[in-house]
């Protein structure tokens, strides 16, 4: 197993998460690689932050005596010399700089490019340079988002707060903004989370945008939790970009995955403190402890072996272009208590 949208946070934010811990839980959880996203604090934009982040993922692995893959993405900003120095880190790095990263949205950090004219010209840059690679986008419209609904006393108005509809258009745009671009990279479309998305990107296979590679990866938290669910004690602790949609999504998101319609699973481990959850509503939940339980769901509900090995190892390592050996290694118990809160303990079998 691999799980291709992992934050693993350490250096600022080492009290939230660290390489050697995650790492360390990763490899209990039975996977055979991560790859990491880079709004880490320092960012992972330059070719100086990637060196020092994979040394220091290299020194985590060591002193645990594991092995197993890291690669990270570079993360892209909308300034063109910046762009050309991931595109760069990726040539030179390759695999473990495994692709690249885009906050199309009013996301985290300073990575944020939510303008659509800045985002043409990321496409555009991309395209000028001849990238090949994966460019993993988080597909959220800023200008659809109505953060006046957000109330956090009511921590379900979330969901309200960061609409379907702003995902939806996120990725129309995306996908137009990439193909008007001649971009020749695989635009991956990360935890989708409404069934409209899905049948965007689908839909891009037909005639509509020739040329245009589009994947897409679903959460676990997408498929099993609902936004209901926020509504009941420490609800504040299910936030999550995109937020928990309301029932029947998640179900729908599900009959999607078995349909072959979504890539793979990724689960956007995304460890906060306790406190930075409840006093600073930090959003993002950790996944990696859950991951082999899910794909355990998948198993008991019937899904073929051979449609999970795909949807958990065999699509990833196609469409990034890796080769990263499958152990099968049998994952340890318990591993949600390595964490202060386990957001899965209400998630229903499928
Ligand atoms: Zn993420």
């Amino acid at each position: 197993m691999i799980d291709p949208h992992v934050h693993l946070r350490d250096w600022n934010q080492a009290a939230k998460e660290t390489l050697r811990h995650g790492l360390g839980v990763a490899y209990r959880a039975g996977l055979d690689g991560v790859f990491e996203m880079p709004n880490t604090d320092p960012p992972l934009t330059s070719r100086d932050a990637i060196l020092r982040r994979i040394d220091a993922a290299d020194v985590a692995a060591k002193s645990l005596g594991i092995r197993i893959f890291h690669g990270l993405y570079a993360g892209l900003t909308n300034v063109p010399r910046q762009i050309e120095e991931a595109v760069r880190a990726w040539k030179e790095l390759f695999p473990r700089v495994v692709g690249l990263k885009l906050f199309a949205g009013q996301s985290t950090g300073n990575m944020g490019v939510g303008d659509v004219d800045m985002q043409a010209l990321v496409y555009r840059t991309l395209a000028a340079l001849g990238y090949t690679g994966v460019l993993a986008v988080h597909c959220e419209k800023g200008a659809l988002m109505k953060t006046e609904a957000w109330d956090p006393a009511q921590p379900a108005s979330h969901a309200r707060a960061r609409p379907p509809a702003a995902e939806v258009a996120s990725v129309d745009d995306q996908m137009r903004l990439a193909a008007a671009a001649s971009f020749r990279g695989i635009l991956h479309v990360c935890h989708i989370s409404t069934p409209w998305a899905v049948d965007l990107v689908r839909n891009t296979h037909g005639a509509a945008l020739p040329g245009l590679r589009v994947t897409c990866g679903l959460t676990p938290h997408h498929a099993l939790l609902d936004a209901a669910l926020m509504e009941e004690e420490d609800g504040i602790l299910l936030k999550v970009n995109p937020p928990l949609r309301p029932k029947p999504l998640p179900a729908l998101m599900l009959r999607r995955l078995r349909g072959g319609a979504i890539d793979w699973i990724e689960t956007d481990h995304a460890p906060h403190t306790r406190r930075d959850k409840t006093d600073g509503f930090a959003s993002g939940i950790p996944g990696l402890p859950f991951y082999p339980r899910f794909v355990r769901m998948l198993r008991e509900a019937g899904m073929e072996e051979e449609t999970l090995v795909v949807l958990t190892h065999g699509a990833i390592c196609r469409q990034f272009g890796v080769e990263i050996a499958r152990s099968g290694r049998s994952p340890e118990e318990g591993l949600a208590r390595e964490y202060e809160f386990d957001p899965f303990t209400r998630a229903a079998a499928p």
